[in-house]
């Protein structure tokens, strides 16, 4: 069964023949997106690249990336791409993150509650 949706993204009418709840056409540019960031990610020179300039980069916010992160569509460059954990502050990557804090805090965390 097809429902007519509006697109999460733009806000556009469409025919919603998944669980996505985006357009075809937002859909698409995900997609490239997402191949985008892993090519500029896996192709860099550096060592490790810090995540607010990816994001900035490409003109992402944290709640997007997150979302995608948490997706699966991230797991190449989670080694590669670092974050300022927002308790200790240590730069970790963001494949030992935890919303936007490191595992090691967040551990500590558990342990606190
Ligand atoms: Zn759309
Ligand atoms: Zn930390």
């Amino acid at each position: 069964m097809a429902n007519v949706a509006n697109c999460k993204k733009c806000g556009a009418l469409f025919l919603q023949t998944s669980k996505r709840d985006i357009c075809d056409k937002c859909f698409e540019a995900q997609n490239k997106l997402i191949s985008e960031i892993n090519a500029f990610v896996l192709t860099s020179p550096l060592e490790s690249i810090m995540l607010d300039d990816l994001l900035k980069r490409f003109d992402l916010s944290r709640d997007e990336f997150e979302a995608l992160f948490n997706a699966g569509k991230f797991v190449k460059i989670g080694q590669k791409v670092t974050f300022v954990c927002a308790k200790c502050g240590k730069t970790v990557p963001i494949a030992n993150k935890t919303n936007f804090i490191c595992s090691n805090c967040a551990k500590k965390l558990q342990n606190e509650i």
